[in-house]
């Protein structure tokens, strides 16, 4: 971590500015003993696979080579077969020769006479300087047939590698090149490898298309590709926003003004993984659209799609006949960014705008427009920020929130229906979707709730796992209670798997699994086994989990006193979380199952619950008498 980010040592631990947040004063803290980092001003922690992987944007297995070839440390990959080989050569030699394609336009575009005067005009005239030129890799295509393909095959590269990504066509045994007579546009991937090409033609020719893209290969997949990403992921992830446009000259015209984290779509109508490309460096996108109604109406579905993804959607309109082209070239940077900042609008707001203003009063297109809009509503995963949606609109429609609410909950309903492949009357049945319960109900569930307890639990496990404490058990024989010596992580696991107790958070009960799944494989258990673990999720639940702040303290004499303090009372503290966190839990489930024997289909089903309900009742009767899970160890 001491690569990216200046460490001071303090006490035990190294401490610095957070590379993920704005701070002056330093909350990022590293613990080398432990083997973790933590914010505690934005909240990220992880292990250094973690860190590598969120500071460069690295997949899993990216983040493991990088590591891996740091320290020297060999990786044995899978073997790859005959065939992955050649697979692999046969990639790399694409992306040479497009590599090389890139270059050769660029040349032709600065050193001979038919690139200067038809494509360097063209791209000054649009007022791309050359060091934008340059940037973005721009060239020229001859006008001639096979200018390009020549030179290439006398460069040793093959016809079938030429016809394989694009740049030449080979029709009727004459080959020609596809962009002749074209300005060039390099399509850069992620790491900004030139991966394909997008030209545009330069004579008046009507019969012609105006833009000509590169066919897709092994190397290009038109759907997983942003134009322009390469240059725009940095300032992406420092703005965390990103902003969406439809061209290759609305990207690079937004450059030249000092606008970097612009990417686009180039052509092809949004696709979702285009918009996981950009989730993995914010969640914010803002579409910036030229004033045509048309075409913004045929981005909702692209709106929708970004909303299913849980991210959040602005929109900017730009005034008539302008689009962020034009308007980026003829005023100060200054001034754009004012314009994008001062109109950004929530997409709710004008989604509703757009659609109102074609309906005018009429009250049936009125309702047409709500229930198209509570679609889209519908798809955000986040339940809190759709409640806020209802508001807005609601408020914004002048309509009354339960009815908005009322109508949301049918098409919930509907999509829960659809996905579990049963009626919507079962559905009522089975379970309600989230948004149904009121509140009373909600608190009553509250009131139930073993988040404490159960977080309580795994902390404890976690932290004091190898900890020996001295427990009460009644003696096989006699029944009087006896102390015996048993370790922390050994007590907890065997306690709640004799009890065949679940936790209600998912989360906790994988992490309980590979708990034991380590105390099952090493007779060991504590955090040390998990800040490593292959699920993601586990080693950042468990990082969270023993970062305290207190056991980060820069005061190492207080972190000394915590710790001793905390482990002082673990004989008390830990048998009592256990009983708690049951009685807790038990209640909960017996809880669970009465709504469920009051909302049984059949009769069947009830008398099935109702036999479920007798054992629980069992369980918690010796719970009371304090008597579960103090047999066998
Ligand atoms: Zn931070």
């Amino acid at each position: 971590m001491g690569d990216f980010v200046s460490l001071k040592r303090r006490g035990a631990n190294l401490i610095g500015l957070c590379p993920f947040h704005n701070e002056r004063t330093p909350s990022f803290n590293v613990s080398p003993v432990k083997g973790i980092y933590k914010c505690f001003g934005c909240g990220k922690a992880g292990n250094p696979v973690n860190f590598v992987m969120e500071h460069e944007k690295f997949t899993y297995p990216e983040a493991l080579r990088y590591l891996a070839k740091k320290y020297h440390i060999e990786i044995q990959e899978q073997a790859e077969t005959a065939e992955q080989v050649l697979e692999k050569t046969a990639r790399e030699g694409l992306s040479v020769l497009s590599e090389f394609a890139a270059k050769y336009f660029a040349e032709q575009l600065f050193n001979s006479d038919e690139g200067q005067s038809v494509g360097l005009s063209y791209f000054h005239e649009r007022g791309f300087s050359d060091d934008t030129i340059k940037k973005f890799q721009l060239g020229y295509c001859h006008e001639e047939w096979d200018h390009f393909t020549r030179n290439a095959l006398q460069q040793g590269y093959s016809m079938e590698m030429l016809e394989k990504t694009g740049l030449t066509i080979n029709k009727d045994g004459k080959q020609y090149d596809r962009f002749r007579g074209r300005v060039m546009f390099p399509i850069h991937s992620q790491a900004g490898k030139v991966i394909g090409f997008g030209g545009r033609i330069m004579s008046s020719d009507k019969t012609k298309p105006k833009y000509v893209n590169s066919p897709e290969s092994e190397i290009y997949t038109k759907s997983k590709v942003l134009y322009g990403i390469a240059f725009a992921r940095n300032a992406i992830a420092s703005s965390d926003m990103c902003f969406l446009v439809e061209g290759y000259t609305d990207v690079i015209s937004l450059h030249q003004a000092g606008i970097q984290n612009v990417v686009s779509s180039s052509g092809t109508s949004l696709t979702t993984d285009q918009i996981r490309l950009i989730k993995r460096y914010t969640p914010n996108i803002t579409i910036l659209y030229d004033g045509d109604p048309a075409g913004i109406k045929a981005s909702f579905r692209g709106i929708d799609m970004i909303l299913e993804q849980g991210m959040n959607v602005k929109v900017v309109l730009f005034p008539d006949g302008e689009d962020p082209d034009s308007f980026a070239r003829t005023r100060r940077s200054s001034e754009v960014d004012e314009f994008i900042k001062s109109n950004s609008k929530d997409f709710i707001h004008f989604k509703i705008d757009l659609l109102l203003k074609e309906t005018g009063t009429d009250p049936l297109k009125r309702v047409a427009v709500l229930k198209e809009f509570i679609e889209s509503i519908s798809l955000i995963p986040d339940r809190l920020t759709r409640l806020a949606y209802v508001k807005e609109s609601a408020h914004q429609m002048q309509m009354d929130e339960r009815a908005v609410l009322a109508e949301l909950n049918k098409v919930l309903r509907k999509k829960l229906t659809q996905k579990a492949g049963i009626t919507e009357e079962e559905a009522e049945v089975v379970e309600p979707p989230p948004d149904f319960f009121v509140p009373e109900q909600q608190e009553a569930f509250d009131k139930l709730n073993t988040e404490w307890q159960e977080r309580e639990i795994i902390r404890q496990l976690l932290l004091y796992g190898e900890e020996q404490i001295s427990v009460e058990y009644p003696d096989q024989e006699s029944g009087n209670p006896m102390k015996q010596d048993i370790r922390v992580a050994k007590f907890i696991i065997s306690d709640i798997r004799n009890d065949e107790i679940s936790f209600s958070n998912p989360l906790y009960q994988r992490i309980f699994d590979a708990g034991s799944t380590a105390l099952d494989e090493t007779q060991e258990m504590n955090y040390r086994k998990l800040t490593n673990h292959p699920d993601l999720e586990i080693t950042q639940a468990v990082i969270d989990l023993i970062a305290t702040k207190y056991t980060f303290s820069p005061n190492w004499e207080k972190r000394k006193i915590r710790l001793a303090m905390e482990s002082e009372v673990l004989e008390q503290h830990v048998p009592h979380c256990l009983l708690s966190f049951k009685v807790k839990r038990v209640r909960q489930l017996m809880r669970e199952i009465e709504e469920n024997i009051k909302n049984a289909a059949s009769v069947e089903e009830q008398m099935e619950l109702m036999s479920h309900y007798r054992n629980v009742q069992k369980m918690a009767n010796l719970i009371d008498n304090g008597k579960l899970g103090r047999t066998i160890v």
